[in-house]
């Protein structure tokens, strides 16, 4: 006997291996945000099964506080630390995020054979559905992400099913002017590309990362979020804070805010 199409959850867990696990590389930094970033991302990643979380600090150790809400959170992952090389750090315009993301490529290298991995910034906003549709990527996936630039958007253009250009505000000569959060990658095919990873090179990080996987046609590029008419990925961006004000002893020693204060940057 067939089993119904509608068959419940726990049914099809006994039947069904599991889907292709999903590598999600999170870069992240100690700053008045980041646990709220933090918090909100992790949550949104619980819905997803077959998931595990690389969370990737630029610091020189892993921030007590950060481990203790991924411990919370409680989705499978490994916090461990990428910072940026000091030369990096003393440019304007800096490489954000590409010790870790690097790092979190060298732990796939060691560690995962299948699956997808996926950067996700602690600061951007997903649609669940993207997971799911990213998890069975042959080579390289990719779909529109929303506000980014004057554009309100960055996608593919895709006319009768393939990739004719990329749409994005900003094209800097770029081959695949795209941003960080529009595509995923197979882990199998990330192994066959041994060499393949990000340059320090502020506005050409995605560029460069692709580029490093070559050969890859462009037709070669599978189209998700509905052949990219959806938007399921946004590049929100925080509104920056200040540092907390550092806490008057006197007053308040042996009260609850000297907890609060350890909590915040
Ligand atoms: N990031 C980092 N170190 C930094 C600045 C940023 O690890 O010094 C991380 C940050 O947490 C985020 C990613 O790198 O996940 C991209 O940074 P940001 O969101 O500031 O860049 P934008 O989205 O504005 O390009
Ligand atoms: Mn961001």
């Amino acid at each position: 006997m067939s089993i119904p199409r509608i068959a419940s959850l726990q049914q099809q867990s006994i039947s069904e291996p599991p889907p292709p696990p999903l590598y999600i590389i999170t870069p992240t930094y100690r700053r008045p945000e980041q646990l709220a970033e933090l918090t909100r991302l992790g949550y949104t990643l619980k819905h997803v099964v077959n998931l595990y979380w690389l969370v990737i600090e630029d610091a020189e150790e892993p921030t007590p506080q950060v481990t203790k809400l991924l411990q919370k959170i409680n989705v499978p992952f490994s916090h461990l630390v990428a910072q940026m090389p000091a030369k990096y750090r003393k440019n304007k315009v800096k490489p954000r995020g590409v010790s870790n993301r690097n790092r979190g490529l060298e732990w796939i290298r060691a560690n995962a054979s299948d699956g997808v991995l996926y950067f996700a910034d602690d600061d951007n906003t997903y649609d669940v559905e993207i997971f799911d549709e990213m998890r069975y990527t042959k080579k390289v996936s990719m779909w529109p992400v929303g506000l980014i630039t004057k554009f309100g958007v960055s996608s593919p253009i895709v006319k009768n099913g393939t990739v004719v250009g990329f749409y994005d505000g900003w094209i800097g000569g770029r081959k695949y002017p795209v941003d960080m959060a529009s595509f995923s990658v197979s882990v199998r095919f990330l192994l066959s590309r041994p060499n393949a990873s990000m340059p320090y090179k502020p506005g050409y990080e995605e560029d460069g990362f692709l580029k490093s996987l070559s050969p890859l046609k462009l037709t070669e590029i599978e189209l998700l979020a509905s052949n990219c008419t959806e938007i399921l990925v946004w590049h929100t961006q925080s509104k920056k804070n200040p540092n907390a004000m550092s806490l008057d002893m006197g007053k308040y020693n042996n009260t609850n805010l000297v907890h609060l204060r350890n909590i915040l940057v």
